[in-house]
């Protein structure tokens, strides 16, 4: 008797946890991080998991089209609820920044065609990083619309790993830091922020908008893995003071969330200001993103010491 009630207890309980499970699939999927250290950046308080599931929100979100939008001058937001896509367009076709996972291309499509532009017309095709829920849409971009696919020199080995249906993932030209990309009149900059991977790039163009030119920033994710090795220390380092540097009117990210997507859009068409011109929330996402690698060292060290 006490045996059967105590597996019956034990039954009880792993069906709460599987249903807990199940309520955030994206999170079991990838193994969630760790709910320590907390941090507090401008009154508002941030774990490593609290920040993945902020990032990818469900799996329907990362699959269910954002109203397609323009957010300044020649850029247009074509991605998911939670996973960015970007078109550039210019007189001589469009570049597109994150192809995100190979099943969102097709919506891809569509929201290009929503806003009244040809996907077939995407020359240039660009990443933030080498993560699939980024760049594992390149090569089907690249069958559907012909598009050079241009890529970081660091994230090349990442790139060439990630084969969705065994196909290859294509590179037809490999950049290092501070490279331009050009297409009809366009300009983007590669900058090499490295930390989240090996090649992170985060993107600057200006653009124009009511006679105004103003700088844009394409961010790439600033989030630091569980495991912080020295090497990756360094890169974080690095990228952190780089990013203070870069001129920005206008900051985006390869998650809506890194930028307050979804509260911007509400805004538009409201007053005479762009929302997305936001100079005073540039740097937040980098400055929540540093504050926690910092708290993660301090516990990596501690935990460390004899
Ligand atoms: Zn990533």
């Amino acid at each position: 008797m006490k045996a059967l009630f105590r597996s019956n207890v034990l039954v009880v309980l792993l069906g709460v946890s599987s249903v807990g499970f199940a309520a955030q699939p994206s999170l079991a999927q990838r193994g969630a991080p760790p709910d320590q250290p907390a941090v507090t950046v401008r009154g508002q308080t941030y774990t490593p998991r609290s920040i993945l599931a902020r990032n990818m929100g469900t799996e329907e979100d990362q699959t269910t089209a954002f109203p397609p939008h323009k957010v300044i001058g020649n850029v247009y937001y074509v991605g998911t609820k939670t996973l960015s896509s970007f078109l550039i367009t210019t007189p001589e076709g469009h570049i597109l920044i994150n192809s995100t996972y190979e099943r969102n291309v097709r919506t891809i499509e569509q929201s290009v065609a929503q806003l009244g532009f040809k996907f077939g017309d995407i020359r240039i095709l660009l990443g933030t990083h080498a993560h699939n829920d980024h760049q594992e849409g390149d090569a089907l971009t690249k069958e559907l619309t012909g598009a050079q696919v241009v890529v970081m020199r660091e994230d090349v080995p990442a790139l060439e790993a990630m084969k969705p249906g065994g196909k290859t993932h294509p590179i037809d030209r490999v950049l290092r830091d501070g490279d331009h990309v050009t297409l009809g009149g366009t300009t983007l900059v590669a900058h090499l922020t490295a930390g989240h991977t090996r090649g992170c790039t985060t993107w600057t163009m200006t653009t124009q908008e009511g006679g105004k030119i103003f700088n844009v920033v394409f961010a790439c994710s600033y989030r630091a893995p569980a495991n912080v090795t020295p090497e990756i220390e360094n890169e974080f380092n690095r990228t952190f003071k780089l990013l203070h540097s870069l001129p920005c009117d206008v900051p985006l990210g390869d998650h809506p969330a890194q930028y307050n997507m979804v509260a911007k859009y509400a805004r538009l068409g409201a007053g005479a200001l762009n929302p997305f011109i936001d100079p005073a929330n540039c740097w937040l996402e980098a400055e929540i993103q540093e504050v926690m690698f910092r708290a993660q060292l301090e516990m990596q060290r501690k935990s460390t010491r004899p």
